[in-house]
């Protein structure tokens, strides 16, 4: 059995190497290390060319977007050039923390879809209480080929299957494990699992029985279980086809 942790955060984490030194105990295929911002995508490619298991993505983060310039998405469009890159991101909207405006919010998401376009990735989005503005933009300006994940979805069926049509994948993350979740576990029970990816966003939303504490990609079993449980398939099932799905959408992991 083997687990794959599609988004996390590892250069956000102090004990990073001794958490990667625990992957091969804990039956970790692979994780995909996120892009926030330029920077730290630099980061993520050092990491990702020093270890086998580990992938990444490039992109910056809405949150991170005020006052980007072309040279910000001309870098990240060579930073995505790297073999080990398979996908841009995290990408989107955030209306929640409100540091940034949404001018520059949509400027830094088109430009960035249009990097994936190029260069034929698929997106990791990030939405924060803007799934309709979001859905939009992707009609607008044209879904990618490559597609994309729903990165820790957090809104309801309804909103999930509008983005499930349009071939995108659902990512589901800590929140799942959580008391009382009965909206998240509804999507699950009706998204085909063939369109579900297992992620942390490790050092944030750690499962049970950890809550509480740092995450870690480690802890995506807990994730796994849950998901297998709510489908009631068993986990060994579960993880298999979730890394299938995960490798069929990130097609550049081997
Ligand atoms: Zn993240």
């Amino acid at each position: 059995m083997g687990f794959i942790d599609t988004h996390c955060h590892l250069n956000l984490i102090e004990n990073k190497y001794e958490i990667i030194d625990s992957f091969d105990e804990n039956d970790i295929e692979y994780v995909v290390e996120v892009g926030i911002n330029v920077e730290n995508s630099f980061k993520n490619i050092e990491l990702s060319n020093k270890y086998e298991k580990i992938y990444c993505s490039v992109g910056i983060h809405p949150t991170d977007s005020k006052g980007l310039t072309s040279k910000d998405f001309d870098t990240i469009n060579v930073l995505a050039k790297n073999e080990k890159v398979i996908a841009i991101g995290e990408i989107g909207l955030d209306y929640y923390w409100k540091n940034v405006s949404k001018e520059d919010q949509y400027k830094s998401f088109i430009n960035q879809l249009n990097i994936a376009k190029e260069n034929k990735l698929p997106v990791i989005l990030h939405v924060r209480e803007a799934y309709e503005d979001v859905f939009n933009i992707l009609i607008n300006e044209g879904i990618p080929d490559n597609l994309g994940v729903v990165h820790c979805f957090s809104s309801n069926w309804s909103m999930a299957k509008k983005f499930l049509d349009l071939g995108f994948y659902i990512g589901i993350d800590g929140p799942i494990t959580f008391k009382n979740n009965n909206t998240l576990v509804e999507v699950v029970r009706n998204t085909p699992i063939e369109y579900i990816l297992p992620e942390t966003d490790s050092p944030f939303l750690t499962p049970v029985p950890f809550r509480g504490k740092k995450n870690k990609p480690i802890y995506v079993k807990y994730i796994i279980e849950k998901i297998a449980e709510i489908k009631n398939i068993n986990i060994v099932n579960a993880s298999r086809i979730l890394l299938e799905n995960s490798k069929k959408l990130f097609s550049k992991i081997i």
